[in-house]
């Protein structure tokens, strides 16, 4: 079982409450978990629970994803690499891949659920419009727990699952998705909810970790880089914190990944800070008003307040590991993801398209060493065929509520 200490990066202390998302001494700073195997040891199964030691769950959930990681013989050529491999998370079954939600997001939602359960509880809260939320409703059903999601009316339709089996309360706000947030947030008042946290949770992110923890197994050591479509960041943070401890293990090799990370613009607010050397982003570094998200193509990246200048964040992760971070216009992403399409047949999610574009970046600038081993994660990508074969359904909407709605028609909702 993953035991573990609860450390706070920036104090480097121990943190008693196991469950907590923030530092008891009030340090702004992300906690890690420091796992008492330093040895990674696999559980005999297919899911992404092979990982159990490395994981802080007391039991594992049934469930068929795993990030799979693979070489394309044609795409290394085509790109002049001699040692790439492509981590993959989504529904792509002719490479193993059944994570019918489609993202790497599943990894996240996954551990966090399993966790949830562990503790005795049974609902998680969540505001979310997109890849997030599909995550948690198919890990939910999947697993006979219950979720309460909160969605911009907009994007009620849009939220699918295998089958939808009344465990998610679907809540449609006509408003935007900050109105969701906010409603999410009187919600959490009114019960016993788990709410997930973000990048703060360590179920999280060590759940991301495992798409660089089966890419060193598979590949037999660390890869010299590591490219990744980012909004948040927090999957570069989980890949660093996974390569520590993979490094602590011993048989991976004894250097840090570069990181190489991309952002799709006009959204780039973590590549311009980071290219100016600063620890904060400022406003200057995000553009204006609220168009920006119908103009990139893809909008999951475009998270306003990443856990970037906080201890044990993307900046940290970043200096400690060297790389760059891309800025990728929407012409470079949709090209990239024909070359993808060619030679895969299948849709990438938009941010994997963004990843896979500053690959393509990298190698014509002459950034990365040809010969070097690079790993490729593909964050999604199926969805579209996964819809399709397995027939999933839009989940119901379980009520529809104005930004206006009083604390107690919420609470009626709730307790319904
Ligand atoms: C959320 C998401 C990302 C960005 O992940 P972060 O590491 O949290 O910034 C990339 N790709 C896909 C498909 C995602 O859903």
């Amino acid at each position: 079982m993953g035991e573990y200490d609860l450390i706070c990066v920036g104090g480097g202390h121990v943190v008693e409450d196991g469950a907590t998302l923030s530092c008891d001494a009030g340090h702004k700073s992300l906690l890690r978990a420091r796992y008492s195997e330093r040895r990674l040891e696999l559980l005999d199964c297919e899911s992404m629970f092979k990982f159990y030691n490395w994981l802080p769950v007391d039991s594992t959930l049934e469930s068929d994803t795993c990030p799979t990681v693979f070489r394309n013989e044609g795409l290394s050529k085509e790109l002049g690499l001699e040692d790439l491999w492509i981590g993959f998370t989504g529904y792509h079954p002719d490479r193993g891949a059944y994570a019918s939600s489609g993202t790497f997001k599943e990894l996240e939602a996954l551990p966090t659920c399993a966790r949830m359960r562990d503790s005795g509880r049974d609902t998680i809260l969540l505001a979310s419009a997109g890849n997030t939320a599909r995550a948690f409703a198919q890990t939910v059903e999947g697993a006979g727990l219950n979720a309460i999601i909160v969605v911009p009316s907009t994007s009620s339709e849009r939220l699918k699952v295998k089958e939808d089996t009344g465990r998610v309360k679907l809540i449609s706000v006509n408003g935007d998705y900050t109105d969701a947030i906010r409603i999410s947030d009187r919600i959490s008042d009114m019960g016993d909810f788990v709410i997930e946290g973000g990048a703060k949770n360590i179920a999280r992110r060590d759940g991301m970790g495992t798409v660089m923890l089966e890419g060193a197994v598979t590949m037999k050591s660390l890869p010299d880089y590591y490219f990744q479509g980012v909004g948040s960041g927090t999957g570069a943070i989980s890949a660093w914190e996974a390569s520590m401890r993979l490094i602590d293990d011993g048989r991976f090799g004894n250097r840090l990944p570069r990181l190489h990370l991309a952002q799709n613009i006009p959204f780039s607010p973590m590549a311009k800070a980071w290219r100016e050397g600063r620890r904060d982003i400022s406003d200057d570094d995000l553009p204006e008003g609220k168009d920006y998200v119908n103009e990139v193509y893809a909008d999951v990246l475009t998270n306003r307040t990443p856990p970037y200048g906080v201890a044990g964040g993307v900046y940290d992760a970043m200096t400690a590991c060297g790389g760059a971070i891309y800025e990728i216009d929407n012409r470079e992403a949709s090209a990239a993801e024909k070359l993808w399409m060619s030679y895969e047949g299948v849709k990438p999610d938009p941010a994997a398209s963004v990843a896979f574009a500053s690959l393509i970046k990298a190698v014509e600038e002459g950034d990365i060493d040809t010969s070097g081993k690079v790993f490729l994660n593909m964050t999604g990508g199926g969805l579209e065929r996964a819809v399709k074969e397995l027939g999933m359904e839009s989940v119901k909407t379980f009520a529809s509520v104005d930004v206006g709605v009083s604390d107690d028609e919420l609470e009626a909702i709730i307790d319904e």
